[in-house]
């Protein structure tokens, strides 16, 4: 069996050199194993025809009955396109190729009826199938099942008659030979437990459905092994290191804490922040060591959680150290915690690449002799000179711009590795989190401080945009400040976005001097120049911040009320919502101005929607997994998770991930080394969860 699965795919019945290398180059297919988990990505019910006149362009693929009237050809050269007049005796629609304008005609005569069935698009406001397959109805009869599995192809593998159907072929011929049935991978036990198709039967299922429901079976049998092998190898690492790793025990909650509680905390604690601060005692009182993901939307009260933690350090003896991406987020850190701190008796320092040589002596000594409690500062903090005398936590904020590998210098500066808290304002969807921060406890703060104004977001035209100038003079005769933040810095050859340069001059003129100023910071201006720039806006100085997304992470102004973003459908989701975050931090309404031109993609239309609509960044983090798919939100480019997964879907099988996790939970609690004999199979394929070899060819 395994001889025949790891042949080279050439030598299949129907493929040969030429295909083979097409196969392997466009769709990584290089063993009849690899052919056999390219799984459909949707099946088409042959079981009705639709009417042309109840076709819309929302419907999945379909099948229509009826004839050809006519072709013409329209335009000329590349852009030309054959277009064919087809109907069904009632109604009429378009089918159109923009290749074979020369054999389509010859292979499908006028008057004849056909079976044509591809996607409705909406093209002109009329309904068009672009490259339908065309079926002789006889041919139809003979389809013993009526589930059709699609398989994704790519442009180039059609060219070479390598279509869809051309790959179930394929998957016929390469299951019809099977010398064996597929060996099973999960225990009987499980099996019977969820109900499970065993792996044969899924295999040839999933490829050639006898039933919607014998696929939908199949489908979820091999969703639920790829999810659950992966949570399985994620909670297994996790708990060897949770055993390896002690934790120091921060046992009291003593002074430091309660008199900032006390007489310091002008405010109440949100439910949320009460529910992770038990979290957090919890953690760093059980004597293993915390790894703990702290998610909330910006200006959830993260910082306020960090502090906290950091006095119940202090408490116990130990120093912290609060670590930010920038020079500006490390001295807004350090500001507002100092004046959370005033007259508790407790010092607080910055270091940063541009702490001064005698400060940071001082900084290093004090560090050392234990008297220093708190550094905040940036990447500064983790040169081999910083040295703690016994560091016991570490926080560490907005942790996309911090590498893995910078984190991992920190943990070497003590004996017992210190606590970690890392804090993120880029929500992350739950299914992604399991996923991809397996090994780290998830933390939430889903509800924000009583009496925030959401802001208002509006989509707005470009043609309009003096109206929004005159708003916003309006609303800076008022005395608050704006940021307008463009996607560019230098004007892209062909794409007329508005590119900063051009923004600033239009912006200067209508925002004349010496009435109004207007800072700018973009990636090309070296940092202490930039640093200078958003200083004077901080201070007020300046009533405009002209800006790319430098600005994105963290940074506080709450007199700044309203972000203007140009060319908005240029910019990811989870980018719109963090710039969105800058403002809304003060008591006044706060504006969010999505400026785009009229022609946006389907996908650019959907992101601003989903703006306009909420503020909820989970939501937003959702919406953007379901647009974009996993392997592209931000943050899990540098995580080196290769997210290939072959059938399971982060975005749409959260149920099924979340049923993985919890049977994988279990199973590693009764049995960490899965040496228990009714376990074998998990040790034998538990690798193949480790996202290094995730490309889940073996099913041996
Ligand atoms: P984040 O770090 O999550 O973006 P911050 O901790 O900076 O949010 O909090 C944003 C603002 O809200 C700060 O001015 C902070 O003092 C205030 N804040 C935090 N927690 C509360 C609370 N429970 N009630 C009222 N205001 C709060
Ligand atoms: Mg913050």
């Amino acid at each position: 069996m395994q001889q025949y699965l790891k042949q080279d795919i050439q030598f299949l019945p129907g493929v040969g050199p030429k295909r083979a290398e097409l196969l392997r180059d466009e769709l990584k297919i290089q063993t009849f194993e690899d052919l056999i988990t390219y799984y459909p990505y949707k099946y088409i019910d042959r079981s009705r025809f639709y009417k042309i006149s109840e076709i819309t362009a929302d419907l999945p693929y379909i099948q229509i009955k009826g004839i050809i009237k006519g072709y013409r050809a329209i335009g000329k050269g590349r852009g030309q396109r054959l277009v064919a007049d087809f109907t069904d005796g009632e109604g009429h629609l378009e089918l159109v190729w923009f290749r074979g304008a020369r054999w389509i005609p010859e292979t499908y005569p006028l008057e004849r009826e056909y079976v044509v069935f591809g996607k409705p698009t909406l093209y002109n406001r009329r309904i068009n199938i672009i490259h339908p397959e065309i079926d002789d109805p006889s041919k139809q009869q003979i389809l013993k099942s009526k589930l059709q599995p699609v398989y994704s192809t790519t442009e180039k593998l059609k060219d070479n008659y390598l279509t869809s159907k051309a790959i179930s072929k394929l998957m016929s011929n390469v299951i019809r030979k099977l010398p064996a049935k597929f060996e099973e991978t999960l225990p009987s036990w499980l099996i019977q437990k969820l109900n499970l198709l065993n792996l044969d039967t899924a295999l040839r299922q999933i490829h050639f459905p006898d039933s919607p429901i014998q696929y939908q079976k199949a489908e979820f049998r091999l969703k639920f092994e790829e999810l659950f092998y992966i949570q399985l190898h994620i909670l297994q690492g996790k708990e060897i290191n949770s055993r390896s790793f002690r934790g120091n025990v921060f046992e009291k909650v003593g002074d430091y804490f309660n008199t900032f509680f006390r007489k310091n905390l002008p405010f109440e604690l949100t439910g949320a922040q009460k529910r992770v601060m038990k979290e957090i005692r919890r953690d760093t009182g059980s004597g293993r060591q915390m790894n703990r993901l702290l998610q909330g939307d910006v200006g959830s009260g993260k910082t306020l959680v960090a502090l906290m933690s950091v006095l119940i350090a202090a408490d116990n003896g130990f120093q912290s150290c609060i670590m930010a991406p920038t020079e500006i987020l490390a001295n807004q850190h350090y500001r507002s915690i100092s004046a959370f701190l005033e007259g508790l008796g407790l010092d607080v320092e910055l270091l940063t690449g541009s702490t001064k040589k005698s400060d940071r002596d001082r900084i290093h000594e004090n560090l050392r002799n234990g008297s220093l409690r708190i550094l905040i500062g940036t990447h500064a903090l983790i040169e081999d000179v910083v040295q703690f005398n016994n560091l016991g936590l570490v926080i560490i904020d907005e942790q996309h711009r911090f590498g893995v590998a910078q984190r991992a210098r920190l943990w070497k500066k003590a004996d017992i590795l210190p606590h970690v808290l890392v804090m993120t304002a880029t929500p992350i969807p739950r299914t992604l989190a399991m996923t991809l921060y397996g090994d780290l406890d998830v933390s939430v703060i889903d509800e924000l401080p009583p009496g925030r104004k959401p802001i208002i977001t509006r989509h707005t035209y470009d043609s309009k945009r003096l109206e929004v100038f005159g708003f916003l003079t309006k609303e800076i005769a008022r005395g608050r400040q704006v940021y307008i933040v463009y996607p560019l810095i230098q004007e892209s050859e062909k794409m007329d976005y508005k590119d900063l340069e051009d923004g600033y001059v239009s912006i200067t003129r209508a925002f004349p001097p010496p009435q109004y100023a207007v800072s700018v910071v973009h990636g090309r201006m070296k940092p202490e120049e930039k640093e200078i720039s958003m200083r004077h806006f901080i201070a007020g100085r300046t009533h405009i911040m002209v800006a790319t997304t430098v600005i994105e992470v963290g940074v506080d102004v709450p007199n700044a009320s309203i972000m203007v973003i140009e060319s908005a459908e240029r910019f990811g989701l989870s980018q719109l919502h963090q710039l969105r975050g800058r403002v809304g931090r003060g008591a006044d309404q706060s504006y969010c101005i999505l400026m785009t031109g009229y022609k946006i993609s389907e996908e650019g239309k959907k992101r601003i929607e989903t703006m306009v609509r909420t503020n909820d960044g989970f939501e937003i983090a959702e919406e953007d997994l379901r647009l974009r798919g996993p392997g592209t939100i931000e943050g899990t480019q540098q995580s080196g998770v290769p997210f290939n997964l072959k059938i399971a879907h982060l975005g749409r099988d959260g149920q099924i991930l979340q049923l993985a996790r919890d049977i994988a939970e279990k199973i590693i609690e009764e049995d960490p080394e899965l040496k228990l004999e009714k376990n074998h199979l998990f040790a034998r394929h538990v690798k193949r969860g480790d996202p290094n070899r995730l490309n889940w060819g073996s099913i041996s």
